[in-house]
């Protein structure tokens, strides 16, 4: 089944008990049992609930993957990767993730003598040369978050399977319209469920996917053991939004691309950050692992200031600023004093996260009016 046609029906099963098309938002706590044990698969809805279920069966279907968990916010989803390992064990990841993941794993999970290096992973050599004997998992996010950087999934996967190390891969930021970790080897694809796959910049999720079995049952067992889950209201909302994300990821990509043009010809741009471009050195990679090249673009401005940033940010009216992503309506944003704020700014600027860098999220507007919006703003 292509692509289009498996987002509007995965997991879409209609109610068993009353014919309803859409599965219903099962808001209920536990369920009733016929006697002690017997039960129709369902029993306390920490463990299981219908509509997470259709939400999880769906979550699998479009990552390719056997096994969907579905959790209360997408850094709940990466801790329950993290409560796989035990004090001792070692974490190789990406140095320019996701602030809030980099805040997870040191501020919280250090303490407990997990060890995290960071390093570049776009140069997978430097993902061989940090393994060591004690390297349990492997953290990669591609493209990264803001610089737009890219690892090759399939070489780092090639390095985990021979050690027998765990790849786990935020996709947050491509979307399974764009990009399949598990079909490049990784073992476990992580989710912002709240970006791309909700869509409507409503709701909180993250969820894992993954196909090994026994994998499987040690993140439910987490899952249901930490309690993280989503509530069936949100799991109804994002069955909602999976419909939809082929005709928006179709949308957002054609606008990146427009944009992305538009921002490099600008004179008072001095840097776009945007894997489409072929000058991007990432870009043969990317084109590789991924369909088509998102709507995800940062830049620098010439005046390199962070008071000529701010009046930018503050200048534009279609573009939203806000944190988040991957919702219909463009939103700018500020990495050095809002989703980055937590990592120091030595370490910020020696990543190549500097003062003045913005970030878009750009929407399904129309991109003529985007465009016009930040024409105006730069000025
Ligand atoms: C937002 C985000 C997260 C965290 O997800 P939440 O749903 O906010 O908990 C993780 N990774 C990336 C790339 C993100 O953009």
């Amino acid at each position: 089944m292509k692509l289009a046609t498996k987002l509007i029906h995965a997991g879409a099963e209609p109610d068993p008990s009353t014919g309803a098309i859409m599965t219903p938002i099962f808001q209920t706590s536990t369920f009733t049992q016929e006697a002690p044990g017997k039960n129709k698969g369902y029993e306390y809805a920490r463990s299981q609930n219908p509509t997470r279920t259709a939400l999880e069966k769906a979550l699998a279907i479009i990552e390719n993957g056997k096994h969907g968990l579905a959790f209360s916010s997408g850094v709940a989803a990466t801790d329950a990767v993290i409560k796989l390992l035990q004090p001792g064990d070692e974490v190789i990841c990406a140095n320019d993730m996701y602030g809030g993941t980099y805040r997870l794993f040191t501020k919280v999970f250090e303490k407990f003598g997990i060890q995290f290096k960071y390093v570049d992973t776009t140069n997978t050599d430097n993902v061989a040369s940090a393994i060591t004997d004690k390297t349990k998992l492997v953290w990669l996010e591609t493209p990264t978050n803001p610089l737009m950087n890219i690892t090759d999934i399939a070489a780092v996967a090639s390095i985990t399977k021979a050690k027998n190390i765990l790849l786990a891969v935020d996709n947050t930021f491509a979307s399974p319209y764009l990009q399949n970790p598990l079909d490049l080897g990784a073992d476990i694809v992580m989710h912002s469920v709240t970006k791309y796959l909700g869509g409507h910049s409503d709701v909180i999720q993250g969820a894992l996917i993954m196909n090994d079995d026994e994998l499987r049952e040690k993140l439910y067992f987490i899952q249901k053991s930490c309690g993280a889950v989503p509530g069936p209201m949100d799991c109804f909302l994002v069955l909602r939004g999976i419909k939809t994300l082929g005709v928006r990821m179709k949308a957002h990509c054609e606008n990146g691309s427009k944009i992305a043009g538009w921002l490099r010809s600008n004179s008072k741009v001095a840097k776009v950050y945007w894997p489409g471009f072929e000058d991007h050195p990432g870009y043969a990679v990317a084109k590789k692992q991924m369909r088509d090249f998102g709507g995800m673009i940062s830049f620098e401005l010439k005046n390199d200031s962070i008071e000529e940033a701010k009046r930018v940010l503050s200048s534009t009216h279609l573009f939203s600023l806000a944190e988040s992503l991957g919702g219909v309506e463009s939103l700018i944003n500020h990495p050095a004093s809002m989703t980055h704020a937590s990592i120091p700014r030595e370490e910020r600027i020696k990543n190549g996260l500097s003062d003045s860098l913005i970030r878009l999220s750009v929407g399904i507007e129309d991109a003529d009016d985007l465009i016009n919006d930040l024409d105006k703003a730069i000025g």
